[in-house]
């Protein structure tokens, strides 16, 4: 088993006929400048510019890494899989393929030919927004795992489009903030998992991050565009921008900026073609950019095939067992005082606890949230997991904004009068009566954040429209209920005709629909249950928003002491599965978070519920780190992660032993913020994030400054135990082999993770205390051994020298460190190299 050569590409990249497709000297030199221009434009929110005078198709992509959305209005669901952290955890680069290869089928049922996934950016600080979507802090497994993900996808002749070049880690100031970042770090570690995802899978497609490297935009930036990704690592594939991130006309596609996204284009169009005109811009590289657009249309095999169909929902009974398969590898066992696997015969009464158990959260917010064709939630899988008898309580909330409104809770009468739970929306073009779209959405869960309003209507709908949204709400219990409206444009919200929410006059900027959005307003009245009232949302959209919507939320009267009840079912249980967490609100992409402890007073519940009963299981459903200061104390603790549709089926099989836990941990939990290595410059100012703490991030930087971590990079425990002996080197130079054999020594077939880390022992330049270079992971049936080998190759010892800017060995001792955590290792061996080598 041979799976870390970073150079040795297997050919993803696509197997649609490009022979088929017409010559694209013959078509450039057919084309205008205009039409050249326009091919480098989006022409909607998701798709490309068609020039039908000389048969080039538009492309569609969707969006993204743990499912195929679509356009995220059509309303069309979709298999929703564990988000990048929960893959990262599965260290398994087969089960990602699969997952890659589910996606790219799933791509095709939105009519799609591009998937805007993975996310391969690095957890630099535990509170970046979109840690979930990413697989990890470690370069090399990040770029292992996104290279299966790619070659999955592109099995299925649909492309893979790795984001966010570069340095997008982090989400403040998203659009304009510098990340301020050495050479040898940028190679050694952000540049990485993009290399080694080009290298062996070739993405059809790459997407230039929002933010700024070094001062220039990551979408202008020639030296890394054109030079590191065409030039160096030979990339023949399209450059996007990041929606919204093209504003340079010039820059950009000088730069090396293929295809401006979305349409209708804000910084091309007549711009471009002036630039050209004036020789601002070469026609030579404008032509480079329009051949890789033809390439792309022609690896998608769209120059040959029919219009895609409109988009579909295809629940796939495979879809869900890759879904279920991969939410089980990804959580881990982070804890066990012999408390799991969960034995049915002994608990009969099982107390299901925690704002998440009954709301639990499979997916993060923003761009990669879909419509699941399902979500089992953490309460009603365990409620199939024996025949025990299942108390609930939920012990507190752990909202950031108000609940949006279940389904039901809020309806209207449609066009045929026939009764529909929702809400009507009605928008009107500017001065217009009549409105241009009425419709009927049910907000019960918000793939951007709340309605995308401005994608509701299409082409149809004006800069500048309204919108009415208009339900009928009948309470189920009298009492106080509160109400919060928030958006991204002005609001106002009249509850028979009341005007109860003025989001409209002295609205304050907020942190939703990616930072477009307003603050939350509430307010509160006393209703009455089975009585009517009627609910009212006015809209005025602003005009240069990129994602105008609006999201509404309802909070009915609460139970006095919810905690209390929490604590009476936890002792009245043989045994508790607390499951807590966040939501998709306080992990999104577009806001980073402020702080590493559970949201609400989860904390507490916590302690109180241990205190009752320390039969507990904590199941912590998040896709980023947080502090456990209760860690000790618990009978066992599982990082489920954000693992997609199957939640709940995944956590029954994995507490009752049904799967045996499988997860390592892609990332460093730390003991508290002040322990990070982004502690003293995150999040930045005066628009620059110095990332100073240089190749010392994630494990790099708690090993070689010997921080005690809460949770430690790799670590994750089984039901059985593995036993790692006989490691031999072999090898010529920095070509090593590392051979072991590992056995099964427990009583439960189980899957290990052989991680190997190297350690230079007195290198000439600053080097991390040790990194992980080659990893493997194995299934083992009970008292069965297997032999492993793994390839370090030479990129494994190499540093990036910046004096003559390669890559090169350095001469030397080196410690072959291999183990089940980088804080368990279990064998070392050291391997010498004579001679520098330069690569
Ligand atoms: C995100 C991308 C996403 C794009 C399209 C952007 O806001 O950063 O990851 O693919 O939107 O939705």
């Amino acid at each position: 088993m041979d799976r870390t050569n970073m150079t040795e590409a297997p050919d993803a990249s696509g197997t649609a006929d490009p022979d088929a497709a017409p010559d694209s000297d013959a078509l450039i030199l057919a084309m205008t400048l205009e039409e050249k221009v326009a091919l480098l434009c989006g022409r909607g929110f998701w798709v490309t510019t068609a020039i039908p005078r000389l048969g080039i198709p538009a492309i569609k992509v969707t969006d993204g890494p743990n499912g195929a959305r679509g356009d995220g209005v059509s309303g069309a669901s979709a298999a929703s899989f564990p988000v990048g952290s929960a893959l990262g955890s599965s260290w398994n680069v087969d089960l990602i393929r699969a997952v890659g290869q589910a996606l790219g089928q799933e791509a095709k049922t939105k009519g799609a030919q591009v998937l805007l996934g993975p996310t391969i950016n690095l957890h630099r600080t535990p509170l970046g927004g979109r840690n979930f979507e990413c697989y990890g802090e470690d370069p090399w497994l990040s770029g292992m795992l996104g290279a299966a993900f790619v070659a999955g996808v592109q099995s299925e002749d649909v492309g893979s489009c790795i984001k966010h070049f570069v340095c997008n880690d982090s989400e403040f100031e998203r659009h304009s903030i510098s990340s301020e970042v050495d050479a040898r770090t940028l190679r050694e570690l952000y540049l990485t998992p993009f290399e080694i995802a080009i290298r062996q899978a070739r993405p059809w497609s790459v997407m230039s991050a929002y933010n700024r490297v070094n001062g220039t935009f990551a979408s202008s930036h020639a030296e890394l565009l054109r030079g590191v990704l065409k030039g160096e690592w030979g990339y023949d594939g399209v450059v996007v921008s990041d929606w919204g991130a093209a504003l340079e006309t010039v820059e950009n596609l000088n730069g090396g900026l293929d295809l401006e996204m979305p349409g209708p284009t804000r910084s091309r169009g007549p711009a471009l073609v002036t630039a050209v005109r004036e020789g601002r811009v070469a026609e030579g590289d404008l032509d480079d950019a329009v051949r890789r657009m033809l390439r792309l249309i022609a690896r998608s095999g769209r120059f040959t095939t029919s219009e895609p169909r409109a988009e579909q929902s295809l629940d796939r009974p495979e879809h869900r067992a890759i879904a279920r398969r991969a939410a089980i590898e990804g959580m881990v066992l982070i804890r066990n005082r012999g408390l799991l696997p969960l034995d049915p015969a002994l608990v009969r009464r099982l107390a299901v606890l925690g704002p998440n158990a009954a709301h639990g959260q499979i997916q993060g917010g923003g761009s990669s949230a879909v419509f699941p064709h399902y979500q089992v939630m953490p309460l009603e899988g365990l409620r199939q997991g024996g025949n025990w008898q299942v108390l609930h309580a939920p012990g507190c909330f752990n909202h950031k904004y108000l609940p949006i409104p279940a389904p039901g809770m809020l309806s209207f009468d449609n066009a045929d009068g026939k009764r529909e739970s929702g809400i009507r929306l009605q928008l009107f073009n500017p001065g217009e009566d009549d409105p241009v779209l009425v419709r009927g959405v049910e907000l019960t869960f918000n793939p951007m954040g709340g309605l995308p309003l401005n994608m509701m209507g299409g082409k149809r709908v004006q800069p500048g429209f309204t919108a009415r949204l208009e339900a009928e709400f009948v309470p189920d219990a009298s009492g106080e209920h509160q109400f919060g409206l928030l958006s991204s444009g002005l609001t106002r919200l009249f509850l028979d005709d009341e005007d109860l929410i003025d989001n409209w006059t002295a609205q304050q900027p907020g942190e939703a629909f990616f930072s477009w959005g307003s603050t939350e307003k509430r307010a509160s009245r006393p209703l009455e249950a089975g009585r009517s009232y009627r609910y009212r949302i006015e809209f005025q959209s602003s005009p240069g928003v990129l994602v105008t919507g609006v999201r509404y939320g309802i909070l009915p009267p609460q139970p006095a002491d919810l905690l209390a009840d929490a604590i009476d079912k936890a002792r009245q249980a043989d045994a508790v599965v607390l499951v807590v967490g966040s939501n998709a609100d306080w992990e999104t992409e577009g806001n980073d978070r402020t702080s590493l402890a559970l949201p609400g007073e989860q904390n507490a519940l916590i302690e109180a519920v241990l205190a009752a009963n320390p039969k507990t299981v904590v199941v912590v459903n998040t896709g980023g780190a947080v502090d456990m200061p209760w860690l000790d104390r618990a009978g066992a603790v599982i990082q489920a992660w954000l693992p997609g549709q199957e939640f709940g089926n995944a956590l029954n099989d994995v507490l009752t032993g049904a799967a045996n836990p499988a997860g390592r941990m892609p990332t460093t939990f730390p003991r508290r913020l002040e322990d990070t290595p982004a502690f003293t410059s995150y999040p930045g100012e005066n628009g620059r994030v110095y990332y100073g703490e240089r190749l010392f991030m994630g494990y790099r930087w708690y090993d070689s400054r010997d921080i005690e971590p809460l949770v430690p990079f790799g670590h994750g425990l089984s039901y059985t135990r593995f036993e790692h002996a006989g490691l031999r080197l072999s090898g010529i130079g920095a070509d090593v082999r590392v051979a072991l054999d590992v056995t099964n020594v427990g009583a439960r077939d189980g899957q290990e993770v052989v991680q190997v880390y190297v350690r230079p022992l007195r290198p000439r330049v600053q080097r991390p205390f040790q990194e992980l270079r080659a990893f493997a992971k194995l299934d083992l049936a009970a008292g069965r051994g297997s032999p492993l080998t793994l390839s370090l190759p030479p990129r494994a010892f190499a540093i990036w020298d910046v004096t003559s800017a390669g890559w090169r060995v350095e001469a030397g001792d080196y410690e072959i460190r291999v183990g089940a955590s980088s804080r368990d290792i279990r064998q070392t061996a050291i391997w010498s190299i004579a001679d520098d080598i330069a690569l």
